[in-house]
């Protein structure tokens, strides 16, 4: 059997990192399990963060994690570009299995596993994902160029979407379900002010059309029900995020939406040893720098546990 570690961290993104930086400083040995494909977290399939604080002309999304990243590493976090599969979290030692089916033990575990992309739940939406269906604008939105894209949502992440699209497309249509934006009211002046991007409002998608690619969309008007047909090259979805919660489901209590549950204001959860940070636990903030933060926190409740135990 393995050794049993103080801490294991599951998940990457800026509150996964940020536990690992607080954990290794605290001389607890973490290993962080960083994620196969999604190493890194959301922050990834950014471009430019302009509210992080400490960088006042911005810093791209991808470079941010890998400071992070790197800043674990130097206070000897192990890091392993892997997902846990299974974890068993009840008893004095935790039990976790990696994707290359090796166990690591642990006295305590911070889940930082973060959130996925929400989707419509159409089943042409599914099949023509990655021909033109898409989550993310920065890894897509080239292969547009030139040509009408729609993208869903009316937050912050549909209008950062939609302005990024800009750059290629030579329109971006914004579909809402509501008639005016969720998102905050610089990026909605943003994109307002933007001449490329056109509102469709009181409309949602009820189907994408295409046969081996993405041709148009069948939309709903919400407000007096009549459909319509309009054609688009691309899809891109930005209806919000679900918390990657599935893998502990039996185990750790959730909130009625999927969400971690928490003590207060702490990290723990109905677990002992087990503390839970990020997307992961918060559906209110979803800031990175709101993550870093309870991952920070995350790290220290865990210390303290570690002390009395
Ligand atoms: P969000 O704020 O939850 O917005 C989701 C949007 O998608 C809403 O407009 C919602 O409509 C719509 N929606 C949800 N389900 C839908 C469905 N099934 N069909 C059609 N539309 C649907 O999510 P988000 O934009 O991803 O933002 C999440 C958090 O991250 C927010 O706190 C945001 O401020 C933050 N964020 C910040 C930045 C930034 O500061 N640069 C960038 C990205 C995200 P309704 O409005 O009708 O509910």
């Amino acid at each position: 059997m393995s050794e049993v570690r103080d801490v294991v961290i599951v998940g990457s993104g800026p509150a996964g990192y940020t536990a690992a930086i607080y954990a290794s400083r605290a001389q607890l040995n973490p290993v962080i399990y960083e994620g196969s494909v999604t190493a890194g977290g959301a922050l990834m399939n950014t471009t430019e963060v302009e509210n992080f604080p400490g960088f006042v002309d911005g810093v791209m999304g991808p470079d941010l994690m890998d400071s992070m990243r790197k800043q674990a590493k130097r206070f000897g976090t192990e890091l392993i570009t892997d997902d846990i599969v299974k974890m068993d979290l009840v008893g004095e030692i935790k039990t976790l299995v990696d994707g290359s089916g090796n166990t690591v033990r642990a006295k305590s575990v911070i889940l930082a596993m973060g959130s996925a992309y929400r989707q419509i739940g159409l089943v042409n939406e599914q099949r023509l994902s990655g021909h033109g269906v898409s989550w993310c604008a920065t890894c897509d939105g080239f292969f547009f160029r030139d040509q009408e894209i729609a993208v869903v949502g009316g937050g912050d992440s549909a209008v950062e979407e939609a302005m990024f699209l800009t750059k290629f497309a030579s329109k971006v249509v914004m579909i809402h379900r509501r008639d005016s934006l969720r998102a905050s009211k610089i990026m909605a002046d943003r994109a307002a002010a933007n001449p490329k991007i056109e509102f469709m409002w009181n409309n949602e998608v009820i189907d994408v059309l295409g046969e081996s690619k993405v041709a148009g969309l069948k939309l709903r008007n919400t407000v007096d029900g009549s459909q319509s047909e309009r054609a688009f090259a691309a899809l891109f979805v930005a209806i919000g995020h679900i918390p990657r919660s599935e893998l502990i489901s039996t185990q750790i209590t959730l909130t009625s939406e999927g969400y971690v549950e928490v003590q207060g204001r702490s990290t723990r959860t109905n677990i002992q040893g087990v503390f839970a940070c990020g997307d992961l636990v918060d559906h209110t903030y979803r800031q990175a720098i709101t993550a870093a933060g309870s991952g920070c926190q995350a790290a220290l409740d865990a210390e303290k546990f570690l002390a009395h135990h």
